[in-house]
């Protein structure tokens, strides 16, 4: 059973860039609903052995993707973000990022075009990509398409509505703007030094 992370700062403890409203919902509510959903469907997969109707299977298996990978991302989203946070990575992980992009301030206009122009909902994400070994910046779309198999998410910036209209209506590059003050780089580095761990691929 998968089950609602707890946070670990107060619902307002990112205010002014997020507000505890937003935060409230968007825990309490909207990544709950993910948590469920995957249970759920799990449970229906589980059932589904049994009966006598194979082709559910396809939409059962659409419908956990989209909740686990819900799930997912918003344990990330919520580790990524810290009232302390901002500033730019140091150590290792910034090496990486200066290897893979050049420089901080091309991998931060890279990920806030990617976020800002998501179609509808989704995700833009910094990622390590273990055929390389190098980060990669991707746009998701809801929670699990346009997905780079095999890639970590490190640092995930949430684009659907219920993250910023609330407070920033329709305005979502000020709403990303106001992210990057928010970012964890210790968890974003914690995470890139797992993924380096991990990586058990092709890699030479
Ligand atoms: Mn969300």
């Amino acid at each position: 059973m998968y089950t609602l992370p707890d946070l670990a700062y107060d619902y307002a403890a990112l205010e002014p860039a997020m507000s505890g409203e937003i935060v409230e919902l968007h825990h309490s509510k909207h990544h709950a609903a993910y948590v469920i959903g995957a249970n759920d469907t799990l449970d229906q997969m589980s059932d589904l052995v049994a009966g006598t109707k194979p082709a559910l299977t396809v939409g059962l298996e659409r419908t956990l993707a989209f909740n686990l990978s819900g799930h997912v991302l918003h344990s990330i989203f919520w580790e990524n973000l810290s009232p302390d946070g901002g500033g730019e990575p140091e150590g290792d992980l910034a090496a990486a990022i200066d290897t893979s992009f050049g420089s901080f301030e091309h991998l931060r206009g890279l990920l806030t075009r990617a976020t800002i122009s998501v179609q509808g909902s989704g995700w833009g994400i910094l990622g390590y990509e273990p055929i390389l070994g190098r980060l990669i910046v991707q746009q998701v779309y809801d929670h699990q398409g346009n997905v780079g198999q095999g890639c970590t998410p490190l640092l995930v910036f949430d684009a659907w509505e219920h993250a910023y209209y609330l407070q920033y209506k329709n305005l979502r590059p000020d709403y990303v703007g106001q992210l990057w003050n928010l970012v964890n780089w210790a968890d974003v580095a914690r995470r890139y030094r797992g993924a380096v761990a991990a990586n058990t691929s092709m890699t030479s």
